[in-house]
């Protein structure tokens, strides 16, 4: 039986995954979840938020679905889902947003995914105060042509295998010439290869306002870690938010599969909010199983149960418990 590393994370996140292992369960395909812990109740436990055995999981199975993980901010220990994507070369994080119909938000027929560069970028976490009375400090930002050509590549053979059209590169390279020109001249280069994919490239800032003015005119956006990070939350909020946006962590070999919300501490043991992030991250797993009749499967329930509106979750303006939205969606699977 096919097996895949199932970590729970914090604060929501056990909920939202139990959700998620039920839908797929309800689906009737044989996987088997190997659980192990990572995260803060970790650290209290074994002084380490990631232990040895979720990465020797993650290595054996090749395929993990993992809830949030808190990192404290400005203090404390580092963030286990930055270690964890650099620790197993997850170089790509794939960050689809699209419309749902049911769904009340501002914009219609929205269907961006943002491809992020996972590794290096300011997320390299070599940070360090300058200054003894740590008033003044200083973070490097590691931007390579091998990153960078390998990120491009990705997002040009997902675009072909997607029939997706066009793919904008995000950067700031007018100020970051070096780092960011970079990113930009290697993303040029791979674009040559995939002639008949559109390709162009706008300047963060103003990639946002574009992003609220319209949408509607853009399919693939490529960016490096940081830039990649925002953007997609912003994304997230333009088809109706954090509890609908799901994410993928791919290399060669491994995939981690994830919402791209955080574990939402005040509402966590609550039963309140929206697994449907999670939800989609299984389906983007499945996709990647070779599983594709049960993805779509529970692509369609979900989609269902969105629009009939009868279960959705305060976030979507409903009442419905995660419970509830969760038993709704399993009675739509086929
Ligand atoms: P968050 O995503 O937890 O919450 C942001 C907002 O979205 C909050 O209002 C929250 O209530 C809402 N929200 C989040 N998930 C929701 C859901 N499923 N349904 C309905 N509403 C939802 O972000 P934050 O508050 O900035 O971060 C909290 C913690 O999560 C921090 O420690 C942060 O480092 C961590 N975090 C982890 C990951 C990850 O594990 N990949 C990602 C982002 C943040």
């Amino acid at each position: 039986m096919r097996k895949v590393t199932l970590i729970p994370g914090d604060g929501i996140g056990p909920e939202v995954i139990n959700s998620c292992v039920k839908v797929i369960e309800a689906t009737g395909l044989g996987i088997e979840f190997e659980q192990v812990d990572a995260g803060a109740k970790v650290m209290e436990k074994e002084g380490t938020p990631l232990p040895d055995a979720v990465l020797d999981s993650i290595r054996k199975n090749k395929v993990a679905l993992k809830g949030p993980i808190t990192t404290p901010v400005a203090s404390g220990f580092r963030s286990v889902n930055v270690a964890l994507r650099k620790a197993l070369d997850l170089y790509a994080n794939l960050r689809p947003a699209r419309s749902f119909e049911g769904i009340k938000s501002r914009y219609e027929n929205i269907d961006i995914v943002v491809v992020r560069e996972n590794t290096e970028g300011l997320y390299a976490g070599i940070e360090r105060y300058t200054k003894k009375d740590k008033s003044e400090g200083e973070t490097i930002r590691i931007i390579t042509k091998k990153a960078s050509e390998r990120i491009a590549r990705f997002a040009f053979e997902y675009a072909r295998k997607e029939k997706r059209k066009k793919i904008t590169a995000v950067h700031k390279a007018n100020i970051l010439k070096i780092t960011d020109g970079i990113f930009l001249e290697s993303v040029r280069r791979i674009s040559k290869e995939f002639p008949e994919i559109e390709f162009e490239d706008r300047i963060v800032d103003n990639m946002c306002m574009q992003l609220v003015k319209k949408p509607e005119l853009y399919d693939i956006l490529l960016a490096p870690n940081l830039f990649g990070d925002i953007i997609s939350d912003l994304c997230a909020g333009l088809v109706g938010g954090l509890g609908i946006a799901p994410s993928a962590n791919i290399g060669d070999k491994i995939a981690v599969f994830e919402p791209v919300h955080g574990s939402a501490p005040k509402y966590a043991g609550l039963d309140k909010v929206n697994p449907t992030a999670t939800i989609l991250a299984g389906v983007l797993m499945l996709k990647y199983l070779g599983e594709k009749k049960a993805a779509d499967s529970i692509e369609r329930a979900v989609a269902e149960a969105l629009k009939e509106g009868k279960k959705l979750t305060y976030d979507l303006g409903g009442n419905a418990k995660t419970s509830e939205f969760t038993d709704y969606v399993i009675s739509k699977i086929l």
